[in-house]
């Protein structure tokens, strides 16, 4: 049997001795089977220290009330879920509340059987088509003003426009993040299968954000041309050390640099701050920090990698760059309009 934890102490009745005394809660890895697959979860039980001889002690001591069958049964549900890439419970409670929903009104809204969610927030495992459709309003506010539209008359006047505001509410917040980030992951659709043109990585967009905001702290002014090579070179540093790539951004070879694919959408994420500048003929985009988000989308190797890349380009104007990156064998072996593989970039010289 495997090695059990304590998770806390209780006083309970308990059945195994009769008496109504402190008793462990233990928890344990164990398996089981759902939907034909084996599972691993974590198992909570009860110990009793007070009866049986040590040797069948292990067996007879421990017991499980209804509540801790349950809870385990959820937790292996979860797991489940987890490895199917399936919303758990609790992802499901939180995206009804998000829009204020009772499990009867979200069920209504999607054109569901009036216990569906409930069922799905306590003890079955949702289908990947009723998934698909949770996940469709759970970042897409609009997503979810259509369903409204669509099953609308399942509710009543007043509550209809009550839901309706509160959906359009979270519009102004986060959905206008996710419909920010929606031309930039269009353009990034014909690269969804890891490959030398995205280093073997796909693209995530909180982790660019998060570079942006960090370079832009870094360099003491930053603007386009110095922030899309400062992410090239940490991408392909970043690739040279560990064979993929940071971001999961396709670079071409441009006439100012190794730019990404989709730099114009890049510049309109909602966690990216940058200022339009109008200069003569032409428009300056300048990048400050976003105080919004912190440095936890960054791992320790990828800090190291940003560091080395800011250090030595904080002060680089663009001829600057432009200068440089013509000496990398990336750009000498590409013509402009062309998209740097990932394994050219490994090429990039020593810093
Ligand atoms: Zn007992």
């Amino acid at each position: 049997m495997a090695k059990s934890a304590l998770v806390k102490t209780v006083h309970t009745d308990c059945p195994v001795c009769n008496t109504f005394h402190q008793v462990e809660e233990r928890a344990r890895m164990t398996s089981t089977t759902i939907k034909g697959e084996k599972v691993f979860y974590e198992e909570h039980f009860y110990s009793c220290k007070n009866s049986g001889s040590a040797s069948d002690r292990k067996e007879r001591n421990e017991f499980k009330t209804v509540a801790l069958d349950d809870a385990n049964l959820m937790s292996a549900r979860n797991a489940y879920r987890k490895a199917h890439n399936l919303f758990t419970s609790d992802e499901i409670v939180t995206v009804r509340e998000n829009y204020g929903l009772t499990q009867v009104e979200l069920a209504k809204l999607l054109g569901w059987g009036e216990a569906t969610i409930a069922r799905y927030e306590s003890k079955a495992i949702q289908d990947e088509a009723y998934d698909t459709m949770l996940r469709l309003i759970k970042e897409n506010p609009l997503m979810a003003i259509q369903f409204l539209d669509k099953n609308g008359d399942k509710f009543q006047g007043p509550k209809r426009m009550q839901i309706r505001t509160k959906m359009i509410e979270k519009l102004d917040t986060y959905g206008k993040e996710y419909l920010s980030r929606q031309p930039l992951v269009s353009a990034y659709v014909k690269f969804s299968i890891p490959s030398d043109y995205n280093g073997y990585k796909l693209l995530d967009i909180n982790k660019i954000e998060s570079m942006i905001s960090y370079y832009a702290e870094q360099a003491s002014e930053l603007y386009k041309v110095q922030l899309m090579n400062m992410l090239w070179y940490a991408d392909a540093l970043f690739y040279k050390t560990y064979n993929n790539s940071m971001t999961g951004l396709a670079y071409r070879h441009e006439r100012l640099g190794a730019f990404p694919i989709g730099h114009q959408s890049l510049t309109q994420l909602k966690n990216v701050n940058v200022q339009a500048e109008e200069e003569y003929e032409y428009t300056k985009y300048h990048f400050y920090p976003n105080t919004a988000l912190d440095r936890s989308e960054l791992s320790k190797n990828e800090m190291v990698i940003l560091d080395t890349v800011a250090a030595k380009f904080r002060n680089y104007s663009a001829s600057d760059f432009v200068d440089s990156i013509q000496e990398e064998a990336a750009f000498q072996q590409t013509n402009r309009g062309d998209i740097i593989p990932y394994s050219m970039a490994k090429k990039i010289r020593a810093f």
